[in-house]
């Protein structure tokens, strides 16, 4: 074993199984991770609606140490990721590590002994580093709307599908037209009676081209992984230009939009729902969505896009600002997510009492979206800026994890128990990384969940993915600190 340090990890999805998987491969076992749902996986768990899937190519969606050559398609559907979450945590020999039905509800620094103190709701835990791996998305966002609990059917959010309640032959109204809402409303569109879709806001589409493997190919790709390599090197290659559409290159936009508008013209003959399907705003700024059936859906005679402001909720349907009231027996929150939530509800007391909540204050900030100054010893998984526009979040973790690897092998070599990004390498990327995203597609001025309402943006990765992946892979000089209890603090 390489160090006796213990790690605690908080979240068992994607980032908290190869934190756990990465660290285990390099050496550390003493990880313990902690994970409130009853089973690993994350989002991934969490959002079982109908027709959930990827929409990131699957041979992307994956650590590229345990590629998996299987896939039954291009873009997976969320039952065989979940099964694929699963056996990495097996495979990887982690699974036992992972605490489910526990939340941390609050961690604190003790700075006396440089140890990271949890409560959970099993108990207490200590460890020397802590790691959150909480995603972006996993907190719903429930609109205020007037009258929402008056509702006297079954109202739930796409995250907390209710798959208790019968949607044959019921009249149902869908609030949001986001990635969720596209990949629910085509799958629940043909058993319904009428399925009315709430729009405040059209976001711009391309096709997603999802197709599945045949069995020949799959097997092709066990024998051979050179050619699952190139497969997944040719979608690292179309996400990386569509990046860069976004921020550096947008001289490459009026491509994808001249997709974007054959899309809707092929599937869309109506002029009046062309109309209403096309955003106003640039393309990219929300996030793009990849769908083959959303258009054709909304042609269907049961269903109705609604356009108007929702006024109200009332116990049997919702009010448009025009006045009309549609009927409606169940009612889907696909609203999206408190994103900018981060390790919410969970909270981190650094030395000194400072809290990560007053660190922040009104916007999320971390060195390489991973570490924060003024919090020892911890590291913040798909934290702030960390998100694309066209980036599988798996490769992101990955690099993520890698730095927190190359920190503890630091702090091993160094035979120090403190590390601590300094506040000056944290200011100095916070203005570059500003500076770059000034520029982005993201702030052309619409709603997207990047950019609040105040204009922050505490999500968006403003450069090439391959830029996050090298600014990762190690420790830059004079970037952290380290120190042992007791030695005084060294700058590296
Ligand atoms: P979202 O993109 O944030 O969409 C939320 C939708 O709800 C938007 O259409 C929004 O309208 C609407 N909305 C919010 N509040 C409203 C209100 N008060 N009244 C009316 N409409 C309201 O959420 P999401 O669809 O759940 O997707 C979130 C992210 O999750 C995605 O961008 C993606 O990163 C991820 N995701 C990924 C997959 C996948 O396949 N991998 C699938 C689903 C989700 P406005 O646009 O006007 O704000």
């Amino acid at each position: 074993m390489k160090s006796r340090r213990s790690i605690a990890v908080v979240g068992a999805g994607f980032g908290g199984v190869g934190t756990a998987a990465m660290l285990r491969r390099a050496g550390y076992e003493d990880v313990t991770v902690f994970e409130k749902g009853e089973r690993v996986g994350g989002v991934w768990f969490h959002n079982t609606y109908p027709g959930a899937a990827c929409d990131v190519p699957s041979n992307l969606y994956e650590f590229s140490f345990a590629p998996n050559p299987r896939w039954s398609r291009r873009f997976a559907p969320q039952v065989e990721i979940q099964a694929y979450i699963e056996d990495v945590a097996r495979r990887e020999g982690v699974f036992d590590r992972i605490k489910t039905s526990t939340e941390v509800e609050r961690a604190t620094w003790d700075e006396e002994r440089a140890k990271w103190v949890l409560e959970t709701s099993a108990g207490e835990h200590e460890a020397d580093v802590l790691v959150t791996a909480c995603g972006q998305l996993s907190v719903p966002s429930v609109p205020p709307l007037p009258g929402l609990d008056s509702f006297a059917g079954p109202a739930f959010h796409t995250a907390e599908w209710r798959h208790d309640v019968q949607l044959e032959g019921k009249r149902v109204a869908v609030i949001g037209t986001g990635c969720s809402a596209i990949q629910t409303v085509p799958a629940i569109q043909p058993i319904v009676e009428q399925v009315d879709v709430y729009q405040r806001s059209p976001g711009w589409t391309l096709p997603k081209m999802d197709f599945e493997y045949r069995e020949r190919t799959k097997r092709l790709f066990e024998r051979f992984p050179a050619l699952r390599r190139l497969d997944r090197a040719g979608s690292f290659a179309f996400l990386e230009t569509a990046t860069a559409a976004m921020t550096s290159r947008q001289w490459l936009l009026p491509l994808f939009r001249a997709t974007a508008r054959r899309q809707i013209n092929k599937a869309i003959a109506d002029p009046g729902l062309r109309r209403k399907v096309t955003p106003t705003d640039e393309l990219g700024c929300k996030r793009i969505m990849l769908t083959d059936d959303w258009y054709p859906t909304l042609t269907e005679p049961n269903v109705e896009l609604v356009n108007d402001r929702i006024a109200e909720v009332t116990p049997s349907g919702l009010r448009t600002a025009d006045g009309r009231e549609r009927p409606a027996d169940v009612l889907v929150l696909a609203t999206g997510f408190k994103s900018h939530a981060f390790v919410a509800p969970m909270e981190i007391e650094g030395p000194g009492g400072h809290t990560l909540a007053e660190e922040w204050g009104d916007v999320a900030r971390a060195y390489l979206g991973l570490s924060v100054p003024g919090f020892p010893n911890m590291f913040v998984l798909y934290g702030p800026n960390t998100n694309g526009g066209a980036v599988s979040i798996i490769h992101q973790l990955e690099s993520g994890i890698g730095h927190v690897v190359a920190a503890l092998e630091e702090l091993d070599r160094r035979g120090a128990d403190r590390i601590e990004v300094t506040r000056d390498a944290a200011e100095a990327f916070d203005r570059e990384l500003r500076a770059a995203l000034a520029g982005t597609v993201w702030h052309a001025g619409c709603t997207n969940w990047y950019v609040d309402e105040n204009g922050n943006d505490p999500s968006q990765w403003p450069w090439q993915w391959t830029a996050y992946r090298k600014r990762t892979a190690t420790l830059a000089p004079g970037a952290y600190s380290f120190s042992a209890r007791e030695l005084a603090p060294v700058a590296s």
